[in-house]
């Protein structure tokens, strides 16, 4: 017998890593672009060699301030760095530089969608730290058992985000961590690509039954390197831990990887043997100071953030909040969104039009900052606001300039896409319609006036969509009402 699943309570808490796009690493002066040839971007601090010293990076400070203001916290006019001990190939120091004791920000909250609700997750603090290096095993230049290791990404900016367990399913840590991914981008202070690694999510997760107070052992799944991966191991680890729950058997806490493949969890240390990681003040750095004036200025400099933009959109242009959401999603869509609705001086046309065609390819070109691109769509939204095209064939049009790469005049000169404006043509397929439909024009004339529009519909269909649509409604309106 099954025990019933609304007798367990679920407890998810994050910890997520964000990778700074600084120019620049944490403490010293090596850049940090992405693909770079192995272990080209290095320097004697970043390789943690006897004598080199660390020197603070501000732009890493302000990242980690912004995303502290965008979520309510304390941001701490004194922190302090500290050391976490521990060996592995790719730390060459022997510790990480991170923050312990005084994090940069404190007790905030980021919001996420329950069902038509906001729910509040508390975060309880944001701090920086630096990234290791990355070990490359199983790849074909690798000799076999060999481990080679790439410092580039020694020493790159993180920011650690750690929330309270606070989320009940996995459908909410799925949504906090998208919100958080929004956020970071429109604060354009990462990428935070689960996939490319610029955004790294771990996930504690404990399952007990309702009747017991104390929270049972918990178990910390890694490797989540997409929302999917991190809502199936979820998935998972409550199926798993609810069975042996209900076979009496004990949980122990444990640190586990998620394996995609076999879509399972595979246990990867007790968590009674975790480490000591001797956390000690890092005595090569100055205690940071944060001044009022500082965290005012960058305050001022903060760009409108995703809910602040929703809401205004939702008033501004009228749209409803499913609509805004979409057209919020990313700060490069928004900002499309309102320069085509200013440009063409039609809101209500343009956000059906991101939302139904431009999203379906928003991948595949650089539409927001191409400027042919941007003057070509004004182009046919004009066309289609003033009823020279119909949606059809804007929608034709469009599809062709994205899948041929070609402007639009020339699209419109191979096809003759204009519309048929030639009143003659049009009346004959409107006459050809009527005879073909006899019955549904006897409906129409006895009153049932919505069926106009399936004429239309006729229209539209015999035309491919060229019919002048303006033109076509006129027409078919004088020849229903005459003959
Ligand atoms: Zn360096
Ligand atoms: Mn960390």
């Amino acid at each position: 017998m099954f025990e019933n699943t609304a007798a367990y309570q679920v407890t998810i808490g994050l910890e997520v890593h964000a990778q700074l796009n600084t120019k620049s690493k944490l403490f010293c002066s090596c850049p940090t672009d992405f693909g770079a040839s192995p272990n080209s971007q290095t320097c004697p601090t970043c390789l943690g060699l006897p004598g080199a010293l660390p020197v603070l990076n501000k732009k890493a400070v302000e990242a980690a301030v912004k995303l502290g203001l965008a979520t309510h916290c304390k941001i701490a006019e004194r922190s302090n760095f500290a050391r976490k001990n521990y060996f592995y190939p790719d730390l060459p120091k022997g510790y990480q530089i991170t923050q312990f004791e005084n994090p940069v920000c404190l007790s905030g909250y980021l919001e996420i969608e329950n069902g038509e609700e906001l729910k509040k997750i508390s975060i309880e603090r944001i701090h920086l730290e630096e990234d290791a290096g990355k070990s490359i095993h199983n790849e074909p230049f690798v000799p076999e058992n060999e481990t080679l290791i790439d410092f580039n990404r020694c020493g790159i900016p993180l920011l650690e985000i750690v929330t309270a367990p606070q989320l009940t399913d996995p459908k909410e840590a799925v949504r906090f961590v998208q919100n958080l991914q929004q956020l970071l981008r429109y604060l354009q202070i990462s990428d935070a690509n689960l996939e490319q690694g610029s955004l790294r999510c771990d996930a504690n997760i404990s399952v007990r039954r309702k009747s017991e107070a104390r929270l049972s052992a918990k178990t910390e799944i890694k490797n989540l390197n997409s929302l999917k991966s991190l809502s199936r191991a979820l998935d998972y680890e409550i199926k798993r831990q609810k069975q042996m729950l209900s076979s009496h058997e004990t949980l122990f806490s444990a640190t586990v990887l998620w394996n995609e493949k076999a879509q399972k969890t595979e246990i990867m240390r007790d968590k009674e043997m975790a480490r000591d990681y001797r956390y000690f003040p890092e005595p090569d750095l100055l205690e940071l100071k944060i001044t009022r004036d500082w965290i005012e200025e960058i305050q001022a400099g903060m760009p409108e953030l995703p809910g602040q933009k929703l809401s205004r959109f939702c008033h501004q242009y009228r749209l409803s909040r499913p609509v805004a959401e979409i057209l919020t999603q990313t700060p490069d869509r928004a900002n499309l969104f309102e320069f085509l609705a200013k440009e063409i001086d039609d809101p209500d046309l343009t956000s059906k039009w991101m939302t139904q065609e431009f999203i379906r390819y928003e991948n595949l070109a650089d539409w927001l900052t191409n400027v042919r691109w941007k003057k070509d769509v004004i182009s046919i939204l004009t066309m289609l606001k003033n009823k020279k095209i119909s949606w059809r064939m804007a929608k034709d049009i469009f599809g062709q300039m994205v899948q041929s790469n070609k402007p639009l005049d020339q699209i419109i000169e191979a096809d003759q896409i204009f519309g048929i404006s030639d009143e003659k043509i049009l009346r004959e397929i409107i006459n050809k319609i009527i005879d073909e439909n006899q019955d549904i024009v006897s409906r129409y004339r006895s009153g049932e006036e919505q069926l106009f529009h399936y004429f239309i519909g006729q229209i539209m269909k015999k035309t491919k969509g060229r019919a002048d649509p303006a033109l076509a409604n006129k027409l078919l309106r004088s020849i229903l009402n005459s003959r």
